[in-house]
């Protein structure tokens, strides 16, 4: 099977962009310098486009986040520039810093663990009155009383919880710990781009804080890096969504057109169909054949020979060979077809599941009953020779599945051999049996 999403490299592929952003403004600015345009334009810039996107894809929770550092950063910026320009802090300054510190990470965890609802206007809405009743009730008491407020979010409130290792104060860490958690075990739980990218921000802005006044550059740079996490994560989430075929993993349909616009002069093409596929879910159900097609995708990924598998729609994928001529790749071919003939799959009985998910991980755990399934796959190749461009070429190993269809089903056959590349007896194995 695939490995974790979390284990895959590519999940953090957002992460590049943002630091070497962060990277750059952070080396290109002086020590004392955050006014000028740049440093100012580049955070506003990055949120636009952000909301922006966020709006267009309907990700609600990521608007909320990038308008709560947006927020934070603008009045951060003003704070720090006033410093650098006077060598003074004024009195509402410390309330300031600390009500930041305190209400950014609590803003980050509350829109990124609340769950996308409703419609994308109501969502907004009904997400920027709670925010802004909590934050205006606060600046409410707060202007009441700034030398008791800024006491509370800066006194040491719990002398036996130890300090140090946190440059913040008490209540501040302590948020940053809570949202720290929550936004982790998201990230865990549900893995894809957006949530890690809401942890790596928080944590991001968890190092800027205490140092805003200390290196003023950090400010702008680590403020677009975390920004451009949350954009970056998701232009990866759409890409993937666009590319990627949700139930196996693997590159969908239109990755498969895209790669097949940029082949050279020489390549082979195998069309790969799953045997009496219909018949399994007949006998097995829907889910169960979901489950073969995950594991049949698992085997394919894993072709030799530079191959590279697509799912081209429904029991059928593709593997693609740049620059190889069909003799050259039959081997990887068959050894992947051997490899899914190999594979055996212990079905649960999904009902008692659902049912009761503990008992049923106990039975899991302790390999209880199953009904043990093996398929079989088909295989046509075909090369650049057989027509003239891919699509032709996709009809040629097209024809040649049929020819192993025909020949009893698990081989593979390759177009305008006369030759079998390789027939093994379809035996039993391609009905899907299944014994106990
Ligand atoms: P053959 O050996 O000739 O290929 O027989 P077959 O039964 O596999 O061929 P057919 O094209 O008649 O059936 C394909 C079946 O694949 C029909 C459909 O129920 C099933 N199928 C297509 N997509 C999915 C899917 O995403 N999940 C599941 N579980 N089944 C699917
Ligand atoms: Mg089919
Ligand atoms: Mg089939």
């Amino acid at each position: 099977m695939r490995d974790h999403l979390l284990r895959q490299p590519g999940h953090y592929l957002f992460v590049l962009p943002a630091a070497l952003v962060g990277l750059g403004v952070w080396s290109a600015t002086p020590a004392d310098e955050v006014a000028s345009a740049v440093h100012r334009i580049l955070p506003l810039v990055l949120t636009c486009l952000g909301v922006g996107l966020g709006l267009i894809y309907n990700r609600v929770r990521a608007v909320c986040l990038l308008l709560a550092i947006a927020l934070a950063f603008a009045i951060l910026h003003g704070l720090v520039g006033g410093f650098l320009n006077t060598g003074a802090v004024t009195a509402l300054t410390p309330l300031l810093f600390h009500a930041v510190s305190v209400w950014l990470p609590l803003l980050m965890a509350l829109h990124g663990l609340w769950p996308e609802r409703g419609r994308l206007r109501q969502d907004l809405l009904l997400r920027g009155v709670v925010s802004g009743a909590a934050v205006g009730t606060f600046a409410l008491l707060a202007a009441q009383g700034p030398q008791g407020m800024h006491d509370l979010l800066s006194d040491q409130h719990w002398p036996w919880l130890p300090t140090g290792w946190s440059r913040l104060a008490q209540l501040p860490s302590l948020a940053f710990v809570l949202a720290l958690a929550g936004l982790a075990v998201q990230a865990l739980r549900q893995p894809r781009p957006l949530h890690t990218a809401m942890l790596v921000a928080l944590l991001v802005v968890w190092a800027m804080l205490p140092r805003v006044f200390l290196s003023p550059a950090l400010l702008p740079a680590l403020a677009s890096a975390a920004l451009l996490l949350l954009v970056s994560a998701m232009l990866q989430e759409s890409f993937h969504m666009a590319f990627r075929d949700e139930l196996t993993g693997l590159p969908g349909r239109r990755a498969l057109n895209e790669c097949l616009q940029r082949v050279g002069a020489t390549y082979t093409i195998a069309m790969v169909d799953v045997d009496h596929f219909k018949r399994f879910n007949d006998t097995h159900g829907h889910d169960s054949g979901d489950d073969v097609l995950k594991l049949v995708a698992a085997r394919l990924a894993a072709v030799g020979g530079g191959g590279r598998a697509f799912r081209y729609g429904g029991e059928e994928f593709a593997l693609v060979f740049l620059d190889r001529p069909a003799p050259a790749c039959v081997d990887a071919v068959e050894a992947v077809r051997a490899m899914v003939a190999d594979t055996r799959l212990t079905l649960r009985d999904r009902a008692a599941r659902a049912a009761d998910d503990a008992v049923g991980r106990l039975q899991r755990g302790r390999g209880g009953p199953g009904v043990v399934v093996q398929v079989t796959v088909s295989i046509g190749v075909a090369d650049s020779r057989a027509g003239d461009g891919p699509q032709a070429v996709i009809k040629a190993a097209d024809q040649a599945l049929y020819a192993a269809k025909d020949a009893g089903r698990n081989c593979v056959r390759a177009h305008g051999l006369q030759r079998a590349v390789a027939v093994r007896s379809s035996g039993d194995a391609a009905q899907g049996n299944a014994s106990r």
